[in-house]
């Protein structure tokens, strides 16, 4: 796809009342885990990017989005129904997790959607995972492909919001404290809300990371 076009939906898959994903067909799509598209509400004009969460053999292509209330984009998106078309860009980005291109080790971490870009990774590059996957949520229903996502990797999950008895009771910061940084070879995937980038980026610099080695994807500007 060179240009913007329509894609039809095959289905709205609902994980919780807010976050939903969306399956569209995928028709001579090229893409590389880590790119967006960008997706257009009703009338055709106003867009918003989305992760692309699928992989690059899938058949389909899938997307991980929150439901914003009173949002533009998303609540269309939400509604839409199998069969019905939708507006999309072809892909673009430049966030490439896990392709550092010089085999060194690497860490995800995630917030909300912002696992997105990670599990399009995960499905397209099964055998070379990450050596740990840092994932936050508000509520232990946001947390997506829970038991998929611990059979592919060191999965290390924090729901602030609530308490869950397979996650960690607080936020992902408490939990890379104790088991980071790995060797100064290791490159860093963030992506979500700003706040948990912000706040990963200074401390992995405090701890001596290289900045180079720091490569984030910012969806969201909220507090978790
Ligand atoms: C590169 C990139 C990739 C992205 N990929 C994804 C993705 O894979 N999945 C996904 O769900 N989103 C993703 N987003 C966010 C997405 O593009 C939209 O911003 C989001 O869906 C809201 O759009 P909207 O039109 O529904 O709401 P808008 O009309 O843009 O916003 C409605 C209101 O909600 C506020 N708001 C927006 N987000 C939040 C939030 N998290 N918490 C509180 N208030 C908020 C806005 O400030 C505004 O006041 C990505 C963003 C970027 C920049």
């Amino acid at each position: 796809m060179s240009e913007a076009g329509r894609a039809r939906v095959i289905k709205v898959q609902w994980h919780n009342p807010d976050v939903f994903e969306l399956w569209l067909e995928r028709d001579n799509f090229d893409f590389v885990p880590g790119d967006c598209v960008a997706l257009f509400g009703s009338d055709g004009q106003g867009s918003r990017p989305y992760s692309l969460a699928s992989g690059i053999h899938d058949p389909e292509l899938r997307f991980l989005i929150r439901q914003m209330e009173d949002g533009e984009v998303s609540p269309y998106l939400a509604q839409l129904q199998p069969g019905d078309t939708v507006k999309m860009s072809p892909p673009f980005g430049w966030f490439r997790p896990g392709q550092n291109g010089d085999r060194a080790p690497f860490v995800f971490m995630a917030t909300g959607t912002g696992i997105a870009p990670f599990m399009a990774y995960l499905r397209s590059y099964p055998d070379r995972p990450p050596q740990q996957c840092y994932y936050g949520v508000r509520q232990r229903a946001d947390a997506v492909a829970v038991p998929w996502l611990r059979e592919q990797i060191d999965l290390r999950l924090a729901v602030s919001r609530e308490v869950a008895d397979d996650a960690h009771h607080g936020r992902i910061a408490d939990l890379w404290a104790d088991s980071l940084p790995l060797p100064s070879d290791t490159d860093y995937y963030l992506c979500g809300l700003d706040a948990m980038i912000d706040e990963a980026t200074v401390w992995l610099q405090g701890q001596g990371v290289d900045i180079a080695r720091i490569h984030r994807e910012c969806f969201f500007n909220a507090e978790l």
